[in-house]
């Protein structure tokens, strides 16, 4: 199975996909925690990309496209993935279409949640965790990048006949995982050659 999830900033997505992952014995890939962890060990590709996520802007298609085929490649092409923050653009749903050819995306996982509820969140993590595009302006530019060019991508899977998982982001994480888990065991019922879900 091919998951990917998707939210805006601040919409829990990183820790639903941890939990996610665990439960359905997914591998997790995390686009956001491969450039921090670029950033922090000073390599090349964390030097490219540090101001432009400092900013809140979205790095390069081709250089976050390399950085997921080459993990994509380490892990056994039989398990269950689950991609969170990837892709981020029509370009880079494209370009992962050609990695996993000819597998396909399985399902996506929306969360959803209103923007005010977001700020608040991203705000208060500011204060607890210091991200560096925890600040009011890069916030508000991921939440502009996200409305542009990320939204636009759950169409694209509409539009291939992948299931997009619409779930209700707001609540206590339990409520939200519960939410998550039942949609994705819903869609699992449908496709009984699924392996190990
Ligand atoms: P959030 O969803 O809270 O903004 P992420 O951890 O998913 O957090 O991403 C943090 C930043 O990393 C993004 O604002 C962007 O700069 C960069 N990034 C992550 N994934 C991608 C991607 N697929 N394409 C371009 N930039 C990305």
């Amino acid at each position: 199975m091919i998951g990917l999830i998707f939210g805006p900033p601040g919409s829990g997505k990183g820790t639903q996909a941890a939990r996610v992952e665990k439960e359905f014995g997914m591998s997790h890939l995390s686009t956001g925690e491969i450039l921090r962890s670029e950033v922090a060990h000073g390599s090349a590709v964390g030097n490219e990309a540090a101001r432009i996520m400092a900013a809140g802007d979205l790095v390069p298609d081709d250089l976050i496209d390399r950085i997921v085929e080459s993990r994509l490649s380490r892990i056994d092409p039989t398990s269950n993935v689950l991609l969170d923050g990837f892709p981020r653009t029509t370009e880079q749903a494209k370009a992962l279409d050609r990695m996993l050819a000819p597998r396909n995306v399985d399902f996506v996982v929306s969360l959803d949640v209103p923007e005010d509820a977001l700020i608040d969140r991203l705000l208060h993590r500011a204060a607890v965790e210091g991200r560096a595009d925890d600040t009011r302006d890069a916030i508000m530019e991921r939440m502009r990048e996200y409305h542009h060019r990320t939204a636009v991508v759950l169409d694209h899977y509409r539009g291939r006949g992948v299931s997009v998982l619409e779930i209700d982001g707001v609540g206590d994480l339990d409520v939200v995982l519960d939410r998550v888990r039942q949609a994705i065991k819903k869609l699992m019922l449908g496709k009984p050659r699924a392996r190990g879900i």
